[in-house]
């Protein structure tokens, strides 16, 4: 079956004697057993939850994940948590140094207090993770391609390179998604999610996701799962569900959008600077043409001037200020105050993160309006100060507090 096909064709109530089209949610704690000695196949759903196991045998399916392959869990976090728990203290973790905010405050204020050795590296350039690999590293973790520098990695070397070292290589796929990049079929052991972008799609709940091929990994993973007490909700897992038959549709459109808005966008004269693996010479771009279907809805760009890019996203009306990324709304932020606020200052400044980035996800609108809207926020806050436009002299004179 074809990916899109496979969105929407699955096996949605097994055993239902209503034979029910949507997934019933299975709003319950506990199961009642028929023998006190001998379980049936759920007793308690921090174990396992029926619509739970709908959504996760969906999920393995869709990254081409073994046979019980994927756990959901509560967050893209929790997801993350369970895979650094394959890691014991002593064991060295190479992961990507221009990950996810919440990625790096995990293995630095989590991970390397616990005693596991943290190291990162620009794995988009050549040479940089075998630099950083020992045999005492266990996993190697990567983004691509980055949020939001979009620094593009070759997951099939990097999954050589690991495997060379015995460790394995873990990718989180939140930024495409397996509509567009499928990292177990290039060699990776594992996928991680934060679901809540697009493989939800609505911004309407938080939830993770982690799919191996291993099935003695998927066992690993599913102990953590259950001992921690991380797993997904019924509701939750439903809303996941239901998301999930859009994601093609939502992925395509969203793409498409983000394309025309980056040559906007590279054709301004506010903009300095575009980081889009979709734009022509984007560095790595051949390897992602390669390996992906195409570079995704997210993207950044730079004015050379904090406050500036500030009043743009003080300006925009249909882009709304938000953290986050990949839901069906366009939205835009400043992410050294808000998705990577949790990477220190000077760490960010080492990474070559500028301050002036603003990050743009574009939803399901019509594009043409989106166009309109990044246009009269860049010329609005470009134009000089004027007394018949009070907020751009306010704007212009005022310090930034973020
Ligand atoms: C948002 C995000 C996470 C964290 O996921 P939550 O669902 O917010 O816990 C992890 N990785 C990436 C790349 C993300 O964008």
């Amino acid at each position: 079956m074809k990916f899109e096909t496979q969105l929407v064709q699955f096996e949605a109530c097994p055993g239902d004697p209503a034979l029910a089209t949507s997934t019933p949610i299975y709003q319950t704690a506990t199961f009642v057993q028929e023998d006190p000695e001998q379980f049936g196949r759920y007793d308690y759903s921090r174990s396992g939850n029926p619509t739970r196991t709908v959504l996760e045998t969906q999920l393995a399916q869709l990254e081409r994940g073994c046979e019980g392959g994927a756990r959901a869990f509560a967050s893209g976090m929790a997801a993350l948590n369970a895979v650094l728990r394959l890691v014991r203290p002593g064991e060295r973790i190479v992961a990507g140094s221009d990950i996810y905010g919440g990625t790096f405050r995990l293995l630095e204020q989590v991970a390397r207090p616990y005693g596991i050795d943290v190291a990162f590296a620009p794995t988009w350039e050549e040479g940089a993770l075998a630099a950083c690999l020992n045999d005492r590293t266990r996993l190697v973790l990567i983004e691509t391609p980055t949020n939001p520098l979009q620094r593009i990695t070759d997951v099939q070397r990097a999954a050589e390179a690991a495997h060379h070292a015995g460790a394995l290589l873990a990718v989180d796929n939140t930024m495409l998604s397996p509509a567009l990049l499928r990292p177990l079929e290039l060699g990776a052991d594992i996928v991680i999610h934060s679901a809540t972008k697009f493989l939800c799609g609505h911004a309407d709940v938080t939830a993770g996701a982690v799919i191996v091929r291993d099935p003695a990994l998927a066992e690993q993973i599913a102990f953590t799962c259950n001992a921690e007490g991380t797993a997904l909700g019924p509701f939750d897992s439903w809303l996941l569900l239901r998301g999930l038959k859009t994601l093609a549709l939502r992925i395509d459109r969203q793409q498409a959008g983000a394309k025309r808005i980056a040559t906007f966008l590279a054709g301004h004269k506010a903009v300095s600077r575009v980081h889009y693996a979709g734009l022509p010479n984007h560095p790595g771009g051949d390897i992602l043409r390669r390996h992906a279907k195409g570079p995704g809805s997210v993207l950044a760009f730079e004015t050379g001037d904090r406050r500036l890019s500030r009043a743009i996203i003080e300006r925009c009306r249909l882009f709304k200020t938000t953290v986050s990324f990949g839901s069906i709304t366009s939205t835009i932020s400043l992410p050294c105050c808000m998705s990577h606020a949790s990477i220190p200052a000077d760490v960010r400044r080492e990474r070559a993160m500028p301050e002036d980035l603003v990050r743009i996800s574009v939803g399901i609108e019509d594009v043409e309006d989106l166009i309109e809207d990044l246009n009269q926020a860049l010329n609005l806050a470009t134009s000089p100060p004027t007394a018949t436009a009070p907020h751009v002299a306010t704007y212009s004179s005022s310090p930034v507090s973020v």
